[in-house]
C-alpha cells in the first residue's frame, strides 16, 4: 500500500467531538430524584427466557428493568405509545451519548420527533465503566440478534433471537400479524449487555455481563411509551446467541408511579422545532 508521506501527519490531527453536547437540553436529575423518592409500584411484567412482552408506561412514570434468577441481557425497544411511528433511535442516541448509555443520559425518537423519550434515572451497574478491553454495559451499538444474519452466517431457521421475540411480541400486543409488525421492530438499546470494538480490528464484540440477580436499569418515561423486552436467547452473551444453547433467565419489568403532585406538575417534551421544508 502507497502511503503519502504527510500519512503520519494526517494521522495525527486530533478529533473533535461530532455532536458537543453543551447545548443539549440538560434533564432535570434533581426533579427526578425528588419523584423517584415518593413512587410507588404500580405494575410489573416477568419476561421469559427466549422471548419478549410489551409494557405500557404513562409519561412521567418510572420502569425498571430488573435482573432476577441469573445474568440475562435484554433488548429494549421503545415507541410514543399511541404512534408507533415515533421510535427509539439508536443510531442518533449514540452519536449524542456515546456507545454505552448510563444515568444522566436518554433516548432519543426518530425524526421528525427527535425529542428525548426516557431519561435514565438509576443504574445499578454504573460503577462498571469501562474495563480493560473498552467493553462497557447497555449499548446502542449491538441492533439486536435476529434470524437473517443467523440465516446469512450459520443457515438454519432461528425463531427466538430478539428481533423475532419482539416482533411476535409487538404482533400480539398491536393485535396485528408479524408482517405488519416487524418494520416497527427496530434498532435496541442492549440492556446489561457487556460491548465493545476491539481495537486492533474494530469488531464488535461481547463479553459475560456483569449483571446479577438484583440490578437494575431505571427510567423516566418523559412521553407516553410503549416498551417491548426480549430476554435474549445469548443469556448473559459470555458465548453465543441466536441458539438454545446459553443458560437464559427472565426479566422483571416494573412500572412505577410518583405521588400525584408530581405527576400533575410532569409536562412532555415538545417535538422537535424545524420546519420541515427542507430548504423547498
Ligand atoms: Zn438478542
Amino acid at each position: 500500500m502507497n502511503e503519502p508521506k504527510d500519512a503520519a501527519a494526517r494521522r495525527a490531527v486530533k478529533p473533535v467531538i461530532c455532536y458537543p453536547v453543551d447545548t443539549l437540553p440538560v434533564p432535570d436529575m434533581a426533579a427526578y430524584h425528588a419523584a423517584r423518592d415518593t413512587m410507588t409500584k404500580v405494575d410489573e411484567l416477568l419476561v421469559p427466557p427466549r422471548e419478549a412482552g410489551c409494557f405500557t408506561v404513562p409519561a412521567g412514570h418510572f420502569f425498571r428493568i430488573v435482573s432476577v434468577e441469573g445474568p440475562q441481557v435484554g433488548d429494549l425497544n421503545l415507541w410514543a405509545r399511541d404512534n408507533i411511528n415515533e421510535r427509539f433511535y439508536s443510531g442518533k442516541t449514540r452519536a449524542l451519548h456515546g456507545t454505552h448509555i448510563t444515568t444522566g443520559q436518554r433516548m432519543w425518537t426518530s425524526f421528525p420527533y427527535l425529542r428525548p423519550m426516557a431519561t435514565i434515572t438509576h443504574d445499578t451497574l454504573g460503577w462498571y465503566g469501562k474495563d480493560a478491553f473498552g467493553g462497557s454495559v447497555h449499548d446502542v451499538i449491538g441492533t439486536r440478534c435476529d434470524p437473517y444474519t443467523h440465516n446469512l452466517l450459520a443457515g438454519g431457521q432461528y425463531h427466538h433471537c430478539c428481533h423475532s421475540n419482539l416482533t411476535r411480541a409487538l404482533a400480539n400486543h398491536l393485535g396485528v400479524s408479524v408482517a405488519e409488525a416487524e418494520p416497527h421492530v427496530h434498532d435496541v438499546l442492549n440492556v446489561f449487555m457487556c460491548t465493545g470494538f476491539t481495537r486492533d480490528t474494530g469488531q464488535y464484540f461481547m463479553k459475560a455481563s456483569p449483571v446479577r440477580p438484583g440490578d437494575y436499569l431505571e427510567f423516566y418515561a418523559e412521553i407516553d411509551l410503549l416498551g417491548a423486552l426480549s430476554a435474549c436467547p445469548g443469556g448473559d452473551c459470555s458465548a453465543e446467541h441466536s441458539s438454545d444453547a446459553a443458560a437464559c433467565y427472565p426479566l422483571l419489568v416494573e412500572i412505577f408511579a410518583p405521588d400525584a403532585d408530581y405527576l400533575g406538575a410532569a409536562s412532555q417534551p415538545a417535538p422537535n422545532g424545524y420546519d420541515r421544508s427542507h430548504g423547498t
